[in-house]
């Protein structure tokens, strides 16, 4: 089992339990030597499932640095954010680099010409193509080490062919080239499984098709992120498949990357 994970949401988002202290001290009972925490972070006022502002400054980062003063002696505690990556908020994406020891990528939400779509709703190839370009833009920014969930564009669409290979290869290649994790996610092997076309089984996300090209590229760096909204998902059962589903395909996992 790895001795890290810096995918940890709390109460703030508004789908998940608890304050970071509290996953501090579950992370501490559990042996890891490396908690990050990384709520949905604000862009806009009208978005659910985020803290906003104020929330951030007064109840979040106060209570990450609580738990830094109070259990820094026993684990490393890091401050991060899980941030879309959309055009127009460079200012706040900036502002969060600068107070947080990481960022998360993770791209839940497209727009295409001013109208959002989210991936938890039926995809189609336009919209996997915007997803594609979202994310590499982000990676391009520079703000970002990890991509959370990078085949995420997966759950909605289903059928693996010659334009979602080719949106993987272009995501790794600009991972790689812009030294960003790909990670496995922990909230996909809590999930759903389907075929592919061979009867191979696999989760929506993590996505076969999709980490059997990553394994050919030895320069990526793929870590797995527990995405914990309840103090159970801590490195729970689904982490430690996401472990194995790495090894089977020949994955190197980094565990600490902070
Ligand atoms: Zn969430
Ligand atoms: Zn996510």
């Amino acid at each position: 089992m790895t001795k890290a994970n810096y995918h940890t949401h709390t109460y703030l988002c508004g789908h998940a339990e608890g304050l970071p202290i509290d996953y501090v001290q579950k992370a501490i009972e559990l042996g890891l030597e490396h908690i990050g925490i990384s709520d949905h972070g604000y862009l806009k006022d009208k978005w659910v499932d985020r803290m906003n502002l104020e929330e951030y400054h007064n109840i979040y980062l106060p209570n990450i640095q609580e738990a830094k003063e109070k259990y820094g002696d026993k684990i490393e505690i890091f401050t991060g954010l899980e941030l879309e990556y959309l055009d127009g908020y460079d200012s706040l994406y900036q502002k969060y680099y600068r107070e947080n020891d990481y960022l998360i990528l993770g791209q839940h939400i497209v727009e295409v010409d001013g109208i959002e779509y989210d991936l938890y709703k039926p995809m189609n190839d336009s919209l996997i193509i915007a997803y594609k370009e979202a994310v590499i833009k982000g990676m391009e920014s520079g703000y970002f080490k990890i991509l959370a969930h990078p085949d995420l564009y997966m759950l909605r669409y289903r059928e693996w062919n010659d334009l979602t290979e080719k949106i993987a290869i272009e995501i790794i290649e600009s991972a790689i080239k812009n030294d960003v994790y790909l990670e496995i996610n922990g909230n996909g092997t809590r999930r759903a499984a389907t075929f592919t076309k061979d009867l191979e089984l696999t989760w929506l996300y993590p996505r076969v098709e999709f980490w059997r090209i990553v394994s050919r590229y030895q320069e990526a760096k793929v870590i797995v992120g527990d995405d914990a909204h309840y103090f159970a998902h801590l490195h729970d059962l689904a982490v430690t498949n996401a472990i194995l589903f790495a090894k089977k395909m020949g994955i190197t996992i980094y565990d600490k990357i902070l």
